[in-house]
């Protein structure tokens, strides 16, 4: 059964995981509307469905198994429906996976996205369930998003790298998405410009390690700072393969799209933080007051175990400078608890840290197993029982600092972007530094997704806060019969940018 008026198929996309996959997720949708098949509301009622997998966590796969059980009941009421599996747990399982689970039709690496069309064109024809998922080592491929395509929105994502080089002893990223590629910088700011042009106003940058970036085309001007000593700092100086390009690719961005209002990335890797890169966050005022920066442990016996090429000192001290250049900056972070050999003062130690570097909020994980990882050597020997009890604590902690962070901004005006109506009908949107704020503003006043308003916090609850509106700074630039319906999917923040050196928000 084909659906859609001239029986265009209709395709639906399931995605887990991380940005990452949300971003390749989006990719497949505009390669398959770029084929001429139609967006279904849902797998129900889709022709072919496509689940993107995420196999970080063990979870998100056991959930890929289960969603295959489900569809294989839909499959066996509408033989012809198409079931393919995307994402990470295709690129590790391949041909695996289609022997456990013979629902599935194609198997489809995170490379080989722009191939789904043709794939898809021959299954339809007859063709039998197929696995492919090639790297694209030798000619690396970043499929370049189309947002006149994509719904209207105010925020979007960039791919600037893809792959990871660091091989951390419990992740599977390097060997479900390979060797660091680099997108190049003249192909990253057109992404860019197009979305802007399209009325998106934040953009976050993509990658495994995403601040490890470099121009392979090498057209980047060397950032400020880049290569500094850091014999003034305590720890002595920065390793020479520590530094990238990734600082002068902001400096790129913010002077080929000046229009943007923020610019975040994510995931970086605390070595490449750089005092260029802290420099880049002086001097650049569309960068986010916010940045997520994954420390995993505070123990340094269990930073060496999971081979994460820092110390707790290292981290603290990188990140200390990079909150005292720019005040009221925030961090957060992803912490593993129970890795191998973690001993209850390793744990007090990952305590210790959260504490010292102030985290305002935090991912946080029991250990487990991973297949092809170097840790399977390492014997598994922390209960889940007192995982449970140091993730239970260490979310404690981190909520108490949150509490207070967030209390601390009642009474303070702060710049919200707009990404939504509520519940009960007023707006809501993200500050700077990315805290979630509900707006209540006079009837008529209501401000529209896209916009940049300025607020008033009235209250804080346990992961939001509540404010009222006092002006506009920039109105929306979405057309106007999309502004109701925009979806945002950002990570957006804000609090009026005062502090000299920095430049300020456009005040319309
Ligand atoms: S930096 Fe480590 S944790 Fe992050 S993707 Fe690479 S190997 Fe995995």
């Amino acid at each position: 059964m084909l659906s859609g008026a001239f029986l265009m198929p209709a395709f639906s996309v399931v995605t887990f995981g991380c940005q990452m996959n949300a971003h390749d997720s989006s990719r497949m949708e505009e390669v398959l509307l770029g084929a001429g098949y139609d967006k279904a509301e849902g797998p129900e009622s889709a022709d072919v469905v496509v689940l993107n997998t995420c196999s970080v966590r063990e979870k998100a796969e056991q959930k890929l198994r289960s969603e295959v059980g489900r569809l294989g009941l839909l499959k066996r009421k509408r033989p012809e429906l198409l079931i393919g599996v995307a994402g990470c747990v295709a690129q590790q399982e391949g041909e695996r996976l289609l022997k456990s689970l013979p629902q599935i039709d194609l198997i489809i690496g995170p490379d080989n996205i722009k191939e789904l069309p043709s794939l898809l064109h021959d299954l339809e024809s007859g063709g039998l369930p197929r696995v492919r998922t090639v790297f694209d080592v030798d000619e690396p491929s970043f499929l370049m998003a189309e947002p006149s395509r994509a719904s209207s929105a105010t925020s979007a994502y960039v791919t600037v790298m893809k792959g990871c080089n660091e091989r951390c002893s419990y992740c599977i990223v390097p060997y479900t998405r390979g060797p660091e590629r680099y997108r190049p910088a003249r192909e990253i700011l057109e992404e860019i410009r197009r979305f802007v042009d399209a009325g998106v106003r934040e953009i976050t940058l993509l990658g495994q390690t995403v601040n490890s970036y470099r121009d392979p085309e090498g057209r980047l001007p060397v950032a400020p700072h880049y290569g500094e000593s850091r014999l003034k700092w305590p720890r002595g100086s920065v390793p020479r393969e520590d530094e990238t390009e990734f600082p002068a690719l902001l400096y790129a961005i913010a002077e080929a799209a000046p229009e943007l209002w923020r610019l975040r990335y994510t995931s970086p890797h605390p070595r490449h933080l750089t005092p260029s890169l802290i420099h880049a966050h002086e001097q650049i005022g569309m960068l986010a007051k916010h940045v997520h920066m994954p420390v995993q442990s505070g123990s340094n016996a269990m930073l060496k175990r999971m081979i994460r090429r820092y110390t707790r000192e290292e981290y603290l001290e990188r990140t200390r400078a990079l909150t005292e250049a720019v005040p009221g900056l925030t961090l957060s972070t992803d912490m593993i608890v129970g890795f191998p050999g973690e001993t209850d003062e390793d744990f007090e130690e990952s305590i210790s840290l959260v504490q010292e570097a102030g985290f305002v909020a935090l991912f946080g994980f029991k250990y487990s197993q991973r297949p092809y990882t170097p840790a399977l050597k390492l014997k598994d020997d922390v209960s889940e029982e007192e995982k449970s009890r140091r993730l239970t604590r260490l979310f404690e902690v981190v909520d108490a600092q949150k509490a207070a962070h967030l209390a601390g901004l009642v009474g303070r005006e702060v710049a919200v972007l707009v990404d939504g109506t509520g519940k009960t009908g007023e707006a809501s949107g993200r500050t700077e530094q990315n805290e979630i704020v509900h707006i209540e503003a006079p009837v008529g006043e209501l401000p529209v997704s896209g916009s940049l308003v300025s607020v008033k916090i009235e209250r804080a609850y346990k992961n939001s806060l509540r404010g009222s509106w006092l002006r506009t700074l920039a109105a929306s630039p979405l057309p106007r019969d999309k502004i109701q319906s925009a979806i945002v999917t950002p990570r957006g923040e804000s609090e009026k940018r005062s502090d000299a050196g920095r430049r300020s928000l456009p005040v319309v």
